[in-house]
């Protein structure tokens, strides 16, 4: 860990800060983290004699070994060598470090757009420490570089952020017991949670990040922002448990304080405020990668789809379709909710929490916004205004009663979804 918690809580008068730039602040009062420890060479191992034969007893079986399917290809091979590699190419180039802003980055790029260093950090083949200090000599020679919470030192400094509120904080991976977490009566839909984690939910940009993160074990920030709004407070309400407990298993880097942090920042339900900010399945990823390129890639069954349609396959006439060869309803999925809907059901519901649990929610917040979110603001302002703009239909009896949430008001077909999507 690159600093030491105990002294972060103690220099906050004896609990962890909770908001991002009150952590920045104790961080400027405390100083720079230790450098890290001097690598160990050969010559140390040859001070560490064992009695046995250390290839048989201490040796690594390979995957062949074990009578599994070696894979030659893998973006992640693993280990420090790796590690130090991939750091070591990232910031040879200045000009992308220096100039780092993570909205800017693309959430839908072939290859990562960012350093993709989780995996090796979280598995502790990297060096935090290592990462900081050889960061912080590449700004050293920059005339001038960004900063946090946007920069690339900015990033690392997020981790430490979730470590140290986690470190502290009972029942960081739960609801329940969780005292800054908001206290919310998610729906409990076991099938619609299904069509989420083995990306059957009709929305293609969903449907492509999930099953590059199950195929890779990776996925971009933003592309994890866009599948865990959808799965709590955009569209299916599902709890962000549920949703956390599928990165576990998918992600190379899953790590339970990033993991829970993120996915309660995600759902609204700690540190992120601008809850009325809810991503369209639709455009957000239409916006960096039009032709669609990454669907492409992970959804070959839509291959053949011109650009037009491909983010929205449902709505192609039927010829289109057939000399695409592929019919939605029948090889590819029906969009299983209504996004402007279901959107702004649940805008109507968090607010409704948020005024109930106003003293929960104050405890995470920050003046300051959400770096991606802030990024994406621009862009985003057109679908702020219509979910604002529709707010009086939001408040409808429906959403303002003290509602059992557990079960979802209404199903939709395929032509409230066309109806719908037309006004949007
Ligand atoms: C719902 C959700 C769940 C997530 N779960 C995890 C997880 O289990 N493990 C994990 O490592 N990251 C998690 N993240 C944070 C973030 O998405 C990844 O760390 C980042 O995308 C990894 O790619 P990178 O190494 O290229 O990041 P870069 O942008 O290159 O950043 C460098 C390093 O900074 C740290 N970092 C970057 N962003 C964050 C962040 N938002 N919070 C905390 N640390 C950050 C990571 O260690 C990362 O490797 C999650 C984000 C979301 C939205």
């Amino acid at each position: 860990m690159c600093l030491l918690l105990s002294r972060i809580i103690q220099a906050n008068g004896g609990s962890p800060p909770l908001t991002y730039k009150k952590f920045l602040h104790v961080l400027s009062v405390l100083g720079e983290p230790e450098k890290p420890c001097r690598d160990v060479s050969a010559e140390d191992f040859l001070r560490c004699p064992t009695p046995a034969d250390p290839e048989l007893a201490y040796g690594v079986p390979s995957l062949a070994d074990l009578g599994l399917e070696v894979q030659s290809e893998t973006p992640w091979p693993g280990g420090e060598t790796h590690a130090l590699q991939r750091l070591h190419t990232h910031f040879q180039s200045q000009g992308w470090v220096s100039s780092f802003s993570k909205p800017r980055t693309v959430p839908n790029s072939l290859l990562p757009s960012t350093t993709a260093l989780s995996p090796y950090l979280s598995l502790g083949c990297l060096s935090v420490r290592t990462f900081y200090h050889r960061l912080s000599s590449v700004y050293a020679q920059s005339k001038n570089h960004s900063l946090p919470p946007v920069s690339l030192q900015g990033q690392v400094l997020w981790r430490e952020f979730f470590y140290t509120v986690a470190s502290a904080t009972p029942n960081f991976t739960k609801m329940e017991g969780n005292p800054i977490c908001l206290q919310i009566h998610w729906y409990h839909e076991p099938e619609s949670l299904e069509k989420w984690r083995t990306a059957r939910t009709g929305f293609p940009w969903i449907d492509a990040i999930m099953t590059q993160l199950r195929q890779e074990g990776w996925i971009h920030h933003l592309a994890r922002h866009a599948v865990a709004c959808f799965l709590t407070r955009g569209d299916l309400w599902i709890s962000w448990e549920e949703g956390m407990k599928v990165f576990e298993e998918f992600l190379l880097d899953a790590d339970y304080s990033l993991n829970a942090g993120n996915w309660m920042w995600l759902s609204a339900s700690a540190f992120f405020h601008k809850y009325t900010r809810i991503f369209c399945p639709v455009r957000f990823g239409r916006r960096t990668d039009p032709q669609g390129q990454y669907l492409r890639k992970y959804l070959p069954v839509l291959k053949n789809f011109p650009s037009q349609y491909i983010y929205e396959p449902w709505k192609a006439p039927k010829d289109v379709q057939l000399s695409a060869g592929c019919i939605i309803g029948k090889d590819y999925p029906c969009p299983m909710v209504c996004h402007t809907e279901a959107s702004q059901r649940n805008l109507g519901l968090m607010r409704q929490v948020r005024t109930e649990q106003q003293k929960t929610a104050e405890l995470t917040r920050d003046v300051t916004d959400d770096p991606m979110e802030a990024g994406l603001k621009r862009e985003l302002q057109e679908e702020e205004e219509l979910l604002e703009g529709a707010e009086p239909r939001s408040r409808s009896k429906r959403l303002s009663g003290s509602a059992d949430h557990k079960s979802r008001p209404s199903s939709w077909t395929l032509e409230t979804v066309r109806l719908s999507e037309d006004v949007t």
